[in-house]
């Protein structure tokens, strides 16, 4: 039997309604390098931009409201 290998689990809270729950990094985050994806919140649907933050107890995501996410982009001008 193999072992289960990049199983990892990352929490994150809704930044909309607050609701914790967990999520897999998807390929696109791992192809792009950045640890940052997005995905939906299990109990209100908001789209969230989701970013990686490891601490010293484990890894969790930070979301974010996709569209709140996406004016601080444009503010920052980043690239
Ligand atoms: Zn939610």
């Amino acid at each position: 039997m193999t072992r289960k290998k990049f199983k990892e689990r990352y929490d994150f809270e809704c930044a909309a309604c607050g609701k914790l729950q967990w999520a897999a990094p998807s390929m696109s985050m791992i192809h792009w390098g950045r640890n940052q994806g997005h995905g939906s919140c299990i109990e209100c649907k908001t789209f969230l931009h989701l970013e990686i933050t490891p601490d010293m107890f484990g890894k969790k995501m930070k979301s974010e409201v996709w569209d709140d996410w996406l004016e601080k982009q444009d503010r920052k001008c980043v690239n």
